[in-house]
């Protein structure tokens, strides 16, 4: 069995004042959510105060990006060594907006992905097709060729230390979301392609779901048989509907 995650990625949001909130009522409420694990994402900067107010709750931190690099003459940038210095568990790897904002190349986060892993924490590796590519019928070949992107350069037994989680691009902030029906799909590709090396490894592999997750389109997408949560991005920033959401995996488990 597998256990469910909700993450919550709180992009470039939040102030000492607002995070000290979320995070109370978060942690306050997290223990009638026992099956499901979470994870939020603050900015860095916020990584202190983060680990001071989580610190023996059930709630993990992570990180939106790493550098590939252990360390150097990289101004501006974060080493995945730091990141566990200040607590943190878990990096989102090729976020979409890392990918298009950034030109984050599929070779690249593959770097990023094993530099994260080196290091000890765990990536979500995250892909996800465009409108366009959906359009052109591009879905299933540009999923496939960021998964072999990492499986290539990491091997596919590193999937046993990493989550995937599977972005439609046209649903990140739009408010459309994949149809539960659309987002299994693909889902069950990755697992598919994952199993094609390891059946073992894809049978334990999390797929998170996300684009758009709201508290009323939760349950759907997480009854989905290869669908073990969601990444949250808009919604994570109101403990009530994050909540709410991680209770939607919770009751199918
Ligand atoms: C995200 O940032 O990963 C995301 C899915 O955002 P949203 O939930 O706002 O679409």
């Amino acid at each position: 069995m597998r256990q469910p995650m909700v993450a919550g990625n709180w992009k470039m949001h939040g102030s000492r004042e607002s995070i000290t909130k979320l995070l109370g009522t978060i942690k306050a409420n997290c223990d009638t959510i026992p099956a499901v694990d979470l994870v939020v994402f603050p900015p860095v900067i916020f990584l202190q105060q983060v680990q001071q107010l989580l610190a023996g709750s059930k709630i993990q931190w992570g990180a939106q990006n790493v550098h590939e690099q252990p360390s150097g003459a990289y101004t501006g940038e974060i080493a995945a060594g730091m990141l566990i210095e200040f607590g943190c568990s878990h990096v989102l790897i090729g976020h979409s907006e890392r990918r298009t904002l950034f030109n984050e190349s599929d070779e690249l986060l593959a770097k990023k992905f094993m530099a994260a892993q080196q290091q000890g924490l765990t990536p979500i590796l995250c892909v996800g097709e465009t409108l366009i590519q959906r359009e052109q019928a591009q879905t299933e070949a540009v999923i496939i060729e960021q998964l072999n992107k990492v499986i290539d350069l990491a091997g596919v037994e590193a999937f046993n230390h990493a989550i995937i989680a599977y972005e439609p691009v046209w649903a990140i902030g739009t408010g459309k979301t994949a149809t539960p029906e659309q987002a299994q799909q693909v889902h069950a590709l990755i697992r598919e392609q994952i199993a094609l090396k390891s059946e073992n490894v894809a049978g334990k592999l999390r797929i998170l779901y996300g684009g758009s997750v709201k508290p009323d389109n939760a349950a759907t997408l997480f009854k989905m048989p290869d669908i073990d949560g969601g990444l949250v991005g808009g919604a994570s920033l109101d403990a009530q509907a994050f909540l709410d959401i991680a209770q939607c995996s919770n009751s199918y488990y």
